[in-house]
């Protein structure tokens, strides 16, 4: 790549961006919910609450809710539940993957989260042992939340601690601590969850290789299943979108420094890299965490949600929780301030009928296909090529060109028939991604970044 030109363009968590979004008329659910038949779906509920807002946040939460607040709002997840259920009962819907994100879902009381998982497994079924997967923050990871997670059968806890420095992690505006860490990480890993993952944030102003290299190093002591990698953005509506407009500089050769180094370390400490951010303890010794066939089918170990995070068929409850139904995918309309955030939260709570669809985005085949690339190419093991040929009936290459041109500059290795993200690759997935999108959906990205952006943060949404 050119010199000159970022690599931190944009995370392609999922496709296609909540700002493709719009709004839908006369969209039911009952008419979409098919792909929900049967076994092995995801449901995600999103608690839109946090202690604080972190300086770089610009997820869907709140702050400043009390118990009173929260007690509404999930009231309203149950009432949303079992309209839905009145939907998937007949189609005989089992989830096998229940995900609880947010905002911070351990702001919830001992009560609210035990309230919390029985009323969702009153309107929902689920396989004998599905995944439970939980975020949480340093300072809400109580041993008695704990103790509930435990009794409710957690299998995954992700924990953003950030950085171990105290100075760092001023800088970004998280609430907690470099001591708050240490003891709550400390107090997860005694708790003996199957998987716990722990995440990291890199290019942080005045953050280096060392300062990077001595938390990971820190984190790796109490020895967690995953840690993941986040490069610094700054997007519009978060905190520090101010610090920018004031002069503070981000890095970009300085970050990727800092990732090169980072992701090194952890594979020659025995953490296999299985896309830009994720690093997966293996049970091999240090030097020989590179995927193997089995690590490639992904079925046996606890790889498989994350291959499949955002890109599953799933069901979101809650406010600010995206669903993923075939060609229709749908969320509450997208908002980052605190106000916009409350907004939707009052209109969510009013809604009477949660099975009319008002916000989200019909599919075409192609982006559909665009969206089984994205996919696969930028995670580990990469995108099959038997599979997409017998699903779409041609190669990927013919398809998309520009993958052809990732192979020739070694990015994309075409290996197993498999088509897989080189080292050099992997760590250029913020800017190969994005390539994929299609001029439709870029098209109204960039209609939604002109309606919301400040004039100052106008294309230069980067790290
Ligand atoms: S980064 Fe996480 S904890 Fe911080 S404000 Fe955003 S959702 Fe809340």
């Amino acid at each position: 790549m050119e010199h000159n030109t970022t690599r931190y363009v944009q995370y392609m968590y999922s496709y296609p961006h909540k700002t493709a979004y719009r709004p839908l008329s006369g969209v039911h659910l009952q008419d979409y919910a098919h792909p929900l038949k049967g076994k092995g779906h995801s449901l995600y509920l999103h608690i839109p609450f946090c202690e604080t807002k972190c300086g770089y946040c610009n997820l869907f939460s709140v702050t400043g809710q009390g118990e009173g607040e929260i007690e509404a709002y999930l009231k309203s997840v149950g009432r949303q539940g079992s309209q839905y259920q009145d939907i998937l009962a007949p189609l005989g819907t089992e989830f096998s993957v229940f995900t609880i994100g947010g905002g911070t879902p351990l702001l919830l009381t001992e009560r609210q989260l035990d309230q919390m998982f029985s009323m969702v497994r009153n309107y929902h079924s689920f396989c004998r042992r599905p995944e439970i997967i939980l975020e949480t923050a340093p300072n809400q990871t109580t041993r008695e939340k704990l103790k509930v997670l435990k009794e409710a059968g957690v299998t995954r806890v992700s924990m953003g601690v950030q950085s171990f420095s105290d100075q760092e992690l001023a800088l970004l505006g998280r609430r907690h601590s470099a001591a708050a860490a240490r003891a709550s990480l400390k107090r997860l890993m005694s708790f003996d969850f199957p998987t716990v993952n722990v995440d990291f944030i890199y290019g942080i102003p005045g953050q280096t290789v060392s300062s990077l290299i001595t938390s990971l190093q820190e984190a790796l002591s109490y020895e967690p299943g995953e840690i993941f990698l986040y490069p610094l953005y700054v997007k519009h509506g978060a905190r520090m979108e101010k610090m920018l407009a004031e002069g503070m500089v981000l890095d970009e050769w300085a970050a990727l420094r800092q990732y090169q180094e980072a992701a090194g370390f952890l594979q020659a400490k025995g953490y296999r890299q299985d896309s830009m951010r994720r690093f997966v303890q293996t049970r091999k010794g240090a030097g020989e965490a590179e995927p193997t066939e089995g690590s490639r089918v992904g079925a046996a170990d606890n790889s498989r949600h994350f291959q499949d995070c955002g890109f599953h068929t799933s069901l979101a409850l809650g406010c600010g929780g995206r669903s993923y139904l075939g060609t229709l995918h749908f969320c509450t309309p997208y908002a980052i301030t605190q106000s916009g955030c409350l907004e939707q939260i009052r209109e969510y709570e009013a809604t009477e009928d949660f099975t009319e669809i008002r916000h989200g985005i019909l599919l075409s085949e192609e982006e559909l296909r665009r969206r089984y690339v994205i996919r696969h190419l930028l995670i580990r093991p990469g995108l099959p090529l038997t599979a997409y040929q017998s699903q779409f009936g041609t190669k990927p290459q013919e398809d998309y060109p520009v993958i052809q041109d990732w192979i020739s500059r070694g990015y994309v290795v075409d290996q197993d028939s498999f088509l897989s993200l080189s080292h050099e690759g992997m760590a250029l997935s913020d800017y190969l991604g994005p390539q994929l999108i299609s001029p439709w959906i870029r098209g109204r990205m960039e209609e939604w970044e002109r309606m919301h952006q400040s004039p100052q943060m106008r294309g230069k949404s980067i790290l």
